[in-house]
């Protein structure tokens, strides 16, 4: 059982490979993807960057080129609903590309030729990465449902609410996850991602997210990890 462990930030991926005792590096797609281990677990863990493309890619080379059996996803996002507030941890049930719009030829948001617009993600991964979110942080609230995906960093309160009342039940919002589910899919590989609250989305959301990068998100993405493989 091989796990990828994909993040968007360097931040976020540094704390999980100081939890790999002997990774070794491997460089494919102008990414390095880290072969190793974790707690005895086969792992290759691997910094996918920011945005929809760049998280496709390094879906599908993990699932062709490393043969990984899951992708897991560990990051921060963006609180939409109400009360999904920073420190949050919110794990998908399902991903949309709220930037995504074909129509009228396609429904909005519906990834053409598909005929759906939300990926449901691994049904008991995602309980597996829950339990694991609720053991590494027991204090943190958990929300659990539908992430949004699109390539823009949230940053106006006016965005966020248009966001809200287009699509009421989504909780967060980020920037990569629905790509991946989206391969994950093609393929049939579980997915499952847990992303710590960085922002609100709104007018403060780039002061809030670069303090919560710095200061909290890189050791809640390892406690995570270690959580979910010890
Ligand atoms: N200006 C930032 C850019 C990072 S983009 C920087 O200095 O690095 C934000 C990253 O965090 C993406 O990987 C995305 O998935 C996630 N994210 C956190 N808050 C977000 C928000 N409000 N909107 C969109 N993505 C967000």
């Amino acid at each position: 059982m091989k796990t990828a462990i994909v993040s968007a930030m360097q931040e976020e991926l540094s704390s999980v490979l100081a939890l790999m005792p002997d990774e070794h590096k491997v460089a494919v797609g102008g990414r390095e993807f880290f072969d190793g281990h974790l707690h005895g677990r086969e792992v290759v863990a691997v910094l996918a960057r920011i945005g929809k493309v760049a998280a496709a890619t390094t879906a599908a080379v993990l699932i062709e080129r490393f043969k990984v059996d899951r992708i897991v996803f560990t990051g921060v996002a963006g609180g939409i609903a109400p009360g999904v507030n920073v420190g949050d941890v919110v794990v998908a049930e399902s991903f949309l590309q709220h930037d995504l719009d074909a129509s009228p030829i396609f429904p909005k948001y519906e990834v053409p030729l598909y005929g759906m617009s939300r990926f449901a993600t691994d049904a008991s991964l995602t309980q597996q990465l829950a339990d694991a979110a609720r053991r590494a942080l027991p204090d943190a609230k958990l929300h659990r449902g539908l992430v949004i995906s699109g390539d823009r960093f949230v940053a106006t309160s006016a965005e966020s609410r248009a966001l809200q009342s287009a699509l009421p039940d989504a909780l967060a919002v980020e920037m990569e996850g629905a790509a991946i589910a989206q391969v994950c899919h093609d393929y049939g590989v579980p997915f499952a991602a847990v992303r710590t609250i960085s922002d609100r989305a709104d007018d403060a959301a780039h002061v809030d997210f670069l303090l919560f990068v710095r200061d909290v998100a890189s050791g809640h993405s390892a406690a995570i990890v270690e959580a979910f493989l010890g």
